[in-house]
């Protein structure tokens, strides 16, 4: 396939999933997989699927239904809220979506009857990383609306931590979100089957040896697709970090000077910071830019250095050999740039199937 390009290989991402399941599963936590990174890409559904995870989650209709339309029966999750907007389209592709606004709720359930189906609810509360999610004070006031709701079942509770302000789901927030949960049981007497705990960013919990209590699921992306732990992006130990490798091909390759010259005002994206000269440098520009990954998270190859970006191009320095016209450079995208490429009509996916097992 021509380039630009993001090559795939499904055998890294199942081997990941299938070391994160077994991990996992020795201490009562089943995994969610979580393909919104991927444009709900089926053939890494599958992936995930044959790695042993127990349920696959989305934050976009949209990619849940591409999910339904190649075949996947797996239970499916919507992980962000609803639009009251989308509820015919929730109830009718997704088994279970993630709510923390009464009136979504209702809307689902009028939604589901409408469809002569039962939608299940798992209800997010607010811990302290100021996304999504109802205060704990107003949590056992929705799930009795919950209850009431005729086409609804009340699957289970979740909380996510990490995404919006870094904060840490550690052991005291887990206990806190098992508290609740069986605060829930005992004044409702129910039992809530599913408690989800968070995502990548829960691993350091998960194997730090802390009591899991009601925690029995984790809803993973990037440890899965990229091996790394989102609180320090380090490696996990055991999981391939090059599942995913963008491939850019090379338009221009000249000597040039390092310092622009002129009267300099903004870029096409703001202000530029400004470059130490060091005289003329060859410089290479590849036909890739915001348009197709952010450039920001791209791992050049050793002896590559990007030096700057735009809507198109893509401005690095050596390279050597690969830098001469139509010669091809690979880079390693971190999560908004995999993203960013998964995402762009721009980028061919190019799929490698063979299987490396771990
Ligand atoms: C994106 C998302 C996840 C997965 O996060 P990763 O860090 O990729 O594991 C889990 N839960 C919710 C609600 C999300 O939006």
């Amino acid at each position: 396939m021509s380039p630009p390009r993001l090559e795939i290989d499904l055998g890294k991402i199942e081997g990941n999933a299938r070391v994160l399941v077994r991990r996992l599963a020795k201490r009562g936590v089943a995994v969610t997989g979580v393909t919104k990174a991927t444009l709900g890409s089926p053939s890494i559904a599958g992936a995930l699927l044959r790695a042993g995870v127990r349920s696959l989650a989305d934050s976009r209709v949209e990619n849940i239904e591409t999910l339904r339309a190649s075949g996947v029966s797996a239970p499916v999750y919507l992980i962000r809220c609803p639009m009251i907007s989308e509820v015919t389209r929730v109830v009718a592709c997704a088994d279970v979506s993630f709510n923390s606004e009464l009136a979504v709720v209702r809307a689902l359930s009028a939604a589901a009857r409408a469809e002569s189906t039962i939608h299940g609810i798992v209800l997010m509360v607010e811990l302290g990383d100021l996304r999504e999610g109802l205060m704990p004070e107003d949590l056992e006031h929705a799930v009795g609306e919950t209850l009431r709701q005729p086409n609804l079942s009340l699957v289970g509770l979740g909380t996510n931590l990490t995404c919006r302000s870094g904060v840490v789901p550690d052991a005291e927030k887990m206990a806190e979100l098992s508290a609740l949960a069986d605060a829930i049981d005992a004044r409702f007497g129910c039992t809530l089957r599913v408690v989800s705990g968070g995502n990548s960013g829960n691993l350091q919990w998960a194997f730090s040896g802390a009591d899991t209590g009601r925690v029995n699921d984790l809803r993973l992306g990037e440890a899965i697709l990229l091996g790394r732990d989102p609180l320090d992006r380090r490696r996990i130990g055991g999981l391939h970090i090059d599942a995913f490798t963008f491939v850019a091909e090379v338009i221009e390759s000249k000597t040039k000077p390092t310092m622009p010259w002129g009267e300099i005002r903004q870029g096409a994206f703001g202000p530029v910071s400004c470059a130490r000269d060091r005289g003329p440098v060859r410089q290479t520009i590849l036909g890739v830019g915001r348009q197709d990954c952010d450039p920001d998270g791209l791992e050049a190859p050793p002896g590559v250095e990007i030096s700057g970006s735009s809507s198109d191009h893509l401005v690095v320095y050596g390279g050597g050999d690969r830098s001469r016209v139509g010669g091809e450079m690979r880079f390693k995208p971190n999560y908004s740039a995999l993203l960013r490429a998964m995402t762009s009509p721009f980028v061919a996916k190019e799929l490698k199937t063979e299987l490396s097992r771990s």
